[in-house]
């Protein structure tokens, strides 16, 4: 039998995770900003005073606190940064999200997770939101950036003095390259996904690298975005596109009052 072609506007959908698939006031970036500037203390030996500043503009330069400390020239070990900054933070505070559960089963489409955070975190937070069982695959610091990969196998295999060259910059994003990586690497068409995320500068280089997009967090768009939801609960009513095309639900609409008005 011929299958009927999907109705659907997107083929591919690319979901942020923190701030994005559960609210941004759950607590836990606000947990993460304190353990990151606990780190750069703790093992950066960054005065106290200035920590909480210089760690605000590294990120609004550089994309993420980590991305920003190496550029700056502060040696960081991947895996002692997400060990610290993640290991520590308040999980319990994320539960099993049934809307968002359902949501993502409805949708038609492969869906995947691109975020900056590394592996580890991206599988608790899916795991405790009840939903790891919906994406195809996750993208994630990791992905972009295998020499680190590499490091930390030669290390775990004994190698402690492996040191990363720290004239190659780490990729996250909203660098347009990231965002084309992401493309490369899965092989999808760009206008033909649509990507979540809750940073503005990362909706503008996602839009950049040709992506739909989807601000969440704001009902008001911010450059770069088609669209804006203030929840990811709120996706059905305001992107429907993701189910069919709108002539798809116009047309549902006409033939049903055709239906009702042919009806004795
Ligand atoms: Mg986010």
């Amino acid at each position: 039998m011929e299958e009927t072609p999907s109705p659907a506007r997107y083929e591919t959908l690319l979901f942020d995770l923190d701030d994005c698939l559960y609210p941004g006031s759950s607590g836990l970036a606000d947990a993460c900003q304190l353990n990151i500037e606990a780190y750069m203390v703790e093992n950066l030996g960054i005065d106290p005073t200035v920590v909480m500043e210089l760690n605000a503009r590294l990120y609004k330069c550089h994309g993420t606190s980590m991305a920003g400390l190496w550029t700056e020239g502060y040696y960081v070990d991947h895996d002692d940064f997400h060990k610290y900054v993640h290991g520590r933070l308040p999980y319990h505070l994320l539960r099993p999200d049934s809307v968002l559960r359902s949501l993502l089963q409805s949708m038609p489409q492969p869906k995947y997770i691109f975020t900056n955070a590394d592996k580890v975190h991206a599988e608790v937070v899916l795991r405790k939101l009840g939903v790891e069982d919906l994406f195809n695959d996750v993208l994630c610091f990791e992905s972009f950036n295998s020499r680190c990969a590499v490091a930390k196998e030669r290390r775990q295999s004994g190698d402690e003095a492996v040191k990363l060259d720290m004239s190659v910059p780490i990729v996250c994003k909203p660098s347009v390259a990231c965002m084309q990586e992401a493309i490369q690497v899965l092989q999808i068409d760009p206008s033909k996904t649509l990507f979540f995320d809750d940073s503005a500068r990362n909706i503008f280089g996602g839009k950049t690298a040709g992506l739909d997009t989807v601000l969440v967090g704001s009902m008001t768009k911010c450059e770069g975005a088609d669209y804006s939801i203030a929840s990811i609960h709120n996706v059905k009513e305001f992107i429907p596109e993701i189910w069919a095309e709108p002539h798809f639900f116009d047309e549902l609409r006409l033939s049903c009052k055709v239906a009702v008005e042919t009806i004795p």
